[in-house]
């Protein structure tokens, strides 16, 4: 039995959604999931999305209820912060002040354009397109200001209507630099479902990434759904765990107020 774990996931309080914690914790304990990270939205800009929705006091509060009601799910406390490069000082602080577990940075946006939008792609080919969303993921793992990237080639979201299925080819150079990196600073690479059910259809990163990661000596892997509604919470993580053990991933990672501890992958 493997050793579930869903280190992404969103409430309502992340503002871009529609599951309540305690549907989110069901859905989670229905799929076998061990160790529940919730990782909301969280960016102090005003007029953002997510801008006043997070607060600690009630989650707490909530997280600790909810514990009592599903002792077999470990819940833990997360965040998923955009990576801007010129707010480094207060996201950092941020890290080192709130009592977090697990701290993820996310590429949602590059050179202030939306990766997810139409603009970021304009006029520019794949090869432009592409490079310049992994330069600034290159740039968020170097600032060594959290545990992992979220969804590592999340390019690919919408890309892959563009251009057809990710390659990773013409980015392995930058992309190696990028695990080497993590593998440097010990960092933990997200394996995200998300991917599956949207367009692209394979996970975040690709399993050609996550082959390149392991061939480079990278072992230290974590699970996310970046669930948003129930049916998404740890929909495939047993085709994916199993990917995983074929790849040569022993162990799977797990945090504790940002300590990170690695756990056998096919339970303890
Ligand atoms: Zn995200
Ligand atoms: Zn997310």
């Amino acid at each position: 039995m493997y050793y579930y774990v869903d280190y992404h996931c969103h409430t309502l309080m992340s503002g871009d959604n529609s599951q309540t914690m305690e549907e989110l914790l069901g859905s989670a304990a229905d799929r076998g999931v061990r160790e529940l990270c919730i990782t909301e939205h969280f960016n102090f800009m005003p007029g953002t999305y997510c801008f006043g929705r997070f607060s600690f006091c009630e989650h707490d509060k909530k997280r600790k209820e909810l514990a009592r009601l599903w002792p077999g799910t470990k819940i833990l406390l997360g965040l998923e912060m955009d990576y801007m490069p010129e707010f480094m000082p207060i996201i950092r602080q941020l890290g080192r002040d709130l009592p977090l577990d697990y701290y993820i940075g996310s590429c949602h946006m590059s050179n202030g354009r939306h990766v997810f939008g139409d603009d970021f792609f304009e006029g520019r080919s794949m090869e432009e397109a592409y490079r310049e969303y992994f330069l600034t993921v290159s740039a968020c793992v170097r600032q060594r200001a959290f545990d992992t990237v979220a969804h590592f080639d999340w390019v690919k979201r919408k890309g892959c209507e563009l251009y057809g299925p990710f390659d990773m080819a013409p980015f392995r150079d930058i992309i190696a630099e990028i695990l080497r990196d993590m593998i440097d600073l010990d960092m933990t690479m997200e394996v995200s479902e998300a991917g599956l059910r949207h367009p692209p259809a394979e996970t975040y990163p690709s399993f050609d990434i996550l082959r390149l990661y392991r061939d480079l000596g990278g072992e230290n892997v974590t699970y996310a759904s970046d669930s948003h509604n129930p049916k998404q919470t740890s929909a495939h993580n047993g085709e994916v765990y199993g990917a995983l053990e074929q790849m040569g991933f022993r162990w799977i990672t797990v945090f504790e107020k940002r300590e990170k501890k690695h756990i056998p992958i096919s339970g303890a």
